[in-house]
């Protein structure tokens, strides 16, 4: 009986043994699908097109490593032998194609001076995108802040995939020319918000000081709001993609920028629904502002006003008289029933309606 026990035992030691070693053999048996089908999706990567620029060439090891990482449950079982878990971080495009922008983007292009338009047209308003770069593949990309902290530019195929599901959170980060000042005549009173170089709506980034400007009020709604919801209601309204890169311009070593260049073009109809390639002007009418610091002063002839005598478009609100300029960026926010559309001079509209004033957000007069 005895020895029919230790047999027994004996026997379960050599199953257990064995058993340990078919778990091991299974392991690394994953392990080398695992690496296979790496190897695989690397080889269809750079077959995909992608040899013609051997710029691209040395980061696209790093590019095509790093979404899989993210997609690969098994990872989980050995995160511990994987060299890419301690590679620093790089720009992760989480949908299908591996994207490598250049990490810096310098475009060349010159605009007068600000007179009394939020925008002007860029190289005959046709954005400078490469053949190269255009796709229909969607990607979000942000370029480091350069040795100032300041932000570079960000990049993205914006699509119905890259806009946000949740709910919009706070924002901590103060970008550079952060000297934040009220003044009564500005809409909501404060000078600076904190712009979003790819505005949320569309790539659904929030808090990342690499998307984040100091921007005047008047930057953000009169100067990137027209361009943000043409592309987002384009995108919603056909679901097709739109190329759309935002570039800074700081002069010299200047924390607060002059402006920011915004391209867009949509890809699936070339550029038929959306093509445009603008300057926005960082400025507040009525605001002296240093670009060196960003501090910032009342001008002491106040804003600006129109020829009172010029005729030109407007929109006023029925509900409290304000008159907006017809290309203002808040008129999108009012009431189609509270909305009265209005050619002419500013002196007609005093005739017609003897209570009414220049609204805070356009300074029509
Ligand atoms: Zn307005």
């Amino acid at each position: 009986m005895k020895k029919m026990k230790l047999r027994f035992i004996t026997l379960l030691a050599v199953l257990c043994v064995l058993f340990t070693a078919c778990t091991d053999n299974a392991v690394t048996t994953t392990d080398n699908i695992t690496d296979v089908v790496t190897s695989a999706d690397i080889t269809a990567d750079v077959t995909n097109g992608e040899t013609n620029a051997p710029a691209e060439d040395t980061q696209e090891p790093q590019e095509t490593q790093e979404p899989q990482e993210t997609e690969k449950p098994k990872d989980t079982t050995a995160p511990t032998t994987k060299p890419a878990e301690t590679e620093p971080p790089v720009q992760t495009n989480p949908y299908d194609r591996p994207i490598t922008p250049a990490k810096t983007y310098k475009p060349v292009f010159s605009v007068p001076a600000y007179t009394n338009k939020a925008y002007v047209a860029v190289n005959g308003n046709e954005p400078f995108f490469t053949e190269d770069e255009k796709t229909t593949v969607a990607f979000e990309f942000y370029g480091e802040l350069d040795s100032l902290k300041r932000c570079t530019y960000t990049f993205a195929c914006v699509g119905e995939e890259t806009m946000p599901t949740g709910s919009r959170g706070s924002i901590s980060h103060k970008p550079t020319g952060w000297v934040q000042n009220k003044y009564d005549f500005v809409e909501s009173q404060n000078l600076y918000n904190r712009c979003h170089l790819i505005a949320w709506q569309l790539t659904g980034e929030n808090n990342n000081k690499q998307n984040l400007l100091t921007g005047t009020r008047y930057l953000n709604v009169q100067g990137m709001i027209p361009f943000e919801d043409m592309v987002g209601d384009y995108v919603t309204e056909t679901g097709n993609h739109v190329m759309y890169r935002v570039t800074p311009i700081f002069t010299g070593n200047n924390l607060l920028a002059d402006g920011v260049l915004i391209e867009g073009w949509s890809v699936e109809d070339e550029g038929d629904g959306i093509c445009f390639n603008v300057y926005s002007y960082n400025v507040q009418p009525g605001v002296i502002i240093d670009y060196a610091t960003g501090e910032n002063r009342a001008d002491p002839n106040g804003p600006p006003k129109a020829d009172p005598n010029a005729s030109a478009s407007y929109v006023i609100n029925k509900g409290n008289h304000k008159v907006h300029k017809a290309d203002c960026g808040n008129i999108k926010d009012m009431n189609p029933d509270n909305r009265i559309d209005f050619v002419g001079t500013i002196a007609e509209i005093l005739a017609q309606y003897p209570d009414a004033s220049s609204a805070g957000c356009c300074h029509p007069y």
